[in-house]
Formats: C-alpha cells, sequence, structure tokens
C-alpha cells in the first residue's frame, strides 16, 4: 500500500496499481464529492421520471456486491460506483477500495435522488437489504 495525497491535503492509502487513476488519489471525502458534481451536472434530465419507482429502489438480481450501484470490473480489477436513471447509466468514479465506491455512490445518490425526491414531496428510503 501507498501513502497518497489527496488534491485536499488528507492522506489515503491506496493499492499499488491504483496510482496511476487519477481517481484514485481522491479520499472518500472528495470521491463523494466527485459523485455529488456528476449526479449535479446530470440533474438536467431528471423530468418525466417514476418517482415512485425511485422511492423505492432495491438492489437489482445483477448486482453482485451487495450494495446498490457498486459492482467489480475485472478488467480493471477496481470497484465501480454508478447509477442509472431515466435508462441511463453515470459513473461516478473506479475505486481500489469497495467501501470508497459505495461512499461515493451514496453520496451522489442523496444529491441526485434525494434533491429531485424532495422537490416532489418524498424521501429517500434506505435500503433496508444493505
Ligand atoms: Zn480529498
Amino acid at each position: 500500500m501507498w501513502e497518497c495525497r489527496c488534491e485536499c491535503g488528507a492522506i489515503t492509502y491506496k493499492a499499488t496499481d491504483t496510482l496511476t487513476n487519477p481517481d484514485m488519489s481522491m479520499c472518500n471525502e472528495c470521491a463523494g464529492k466527485y459523485a455529488a458534481d456528476i449526479a449535479r451536472q446530470s440533474a438536467g434530465f431528471v423530468g418525466g421520471t417514476q418517482i415512485t419507482k425511485i422511492a423505492d429502489m432495491k438492489p437489482t438480481a445483477a448486482n453482485t456486491s451487495g450494495a446498490r450501484g457498486v459492482y467489480f470490473e475485472k478488467r480493471s480489477n477496481k470497484w465501480r460506483a454508478r447509477l442509472t436513471f431515466k435508462g441511463k447509466i453515470m459513473s461516478f468514479g473506479s475505486f481500489a477500495r469497495f467501501e470508497d465506491a459505495v461512499f461515493a455512490r451514496k453520496e451522489a445518490e442523496k444529491i441526485y435522488f434525494g434533491e429531485f425526491l424532495e422537490e416532489n414531496g418524498l424521501e429517500l428510503k434506505e435500503n433496508v437489504e444493505e
């Protein structure tokens, strides 16, 4: 493991194979912000989405990690966080550590779904299966 300094100054510990990927130097907090930024940028196409479907999201059968929106990509040997919304798949970065990917996904979810649902008078349900 290598000690890496995030742009914000935070120290994170990463596996050696992650050093070439810019995503990997991010600390947990910045990974979350990064994901939230992408979510905000993508928020333009939320109109017409099925609100009730979002509020009642559950992991899909294809999910292998146990965490919603996080999967392991064998090709890169990394965890990826993504979110499918209105037929579009958004990626929120790739991470050496599973928990970083989960965090990024949750932050994106909070921004992306939370604000949208709030505008429509709903709350994002915590997933009881996680
Ligand atoms: Zn940071």
